[in-house]
């Protein structure tokens, strides 16, 4: 079993205002869910290797995910000045995806072995390599909850955490899978 408070303690040091255990039985891999990646309302869909179908067909990433038990969901919660402020939307996911690659190089040398899934696209490289050369970076290639087919609001549900946070509120939320 994970040491869950010190991963938590360490996932708020790194900068998540929330920080939960994850059960990975609760996660469920949907087509409906890689269906909405197809119908491409992001631009991504088919650009970059951590998008469908670049990072896998629904049946091998199952197979991906059951080889873990335990994770860590961590989650960042921006404030809007209204419903329309998209600066602050994009300085909270800024601020996500810092922590995000951060914490990932915290845990790599403790889980070598670990699933980070976070939330967008693979933005690693100015311009991915796809679908021409292989990944540059494949330990640090990192897809979307959504790109491996999760609900994110039925997986926060059913791990103890809230996914909305009121009127003029955005969060981002993603994942670690440990072993
Ligand atoms: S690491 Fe670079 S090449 Fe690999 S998926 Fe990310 S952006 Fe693309």
């Amino acid at each position: 079993m994970l040491e869950y408070s010190a991963l938590i303690a360490a996932g708020e040091a790194a900068g998540f205002q929330h920080v939960a255990p994850l059960k990975v039985s609760t996660i469920e891999l949907r087509q409906e869910v890689r269906d909405m990646c197809a119908a491409n309302s992001c631009g991504k869909y088919d650009k970059n290797w951590s998008c469908p179908p670049g990072c896998g067909s629904l049946e091998d990433l199952r197979q991906q995910v059951a080889g873990y038990t335990e994770g860590i969901l961590v989650q960042s919660v921006g404030e809007l000045e209204d419903e329309m402020d998209g600066e602050a939307m994009m300085e909270t996911e800024r601020r996500h995806k810092a922590n995000f690659y951060r914490f990932l190089d915290e845990l790599l040398p403790q889980y070598p072995g670990l699933l980070a899934l976070g939330a967008g696209c693979c933005t690693q490289c100015k311009a991915c390599t796809y679908p021409d050369a292989p990944c540059r970076f494949p330990k640090r290639r990192v897809s979307s909850m959504e790109a491996y087919g999760m609900l994110v609001l039925q997986i926060c549900k059913d791990n103890g955490m809230r996914y909305y946070y009121g009127p003029c509120t955005i969060s981002y939320t993603s994942c670690f899978l440990l072993k």
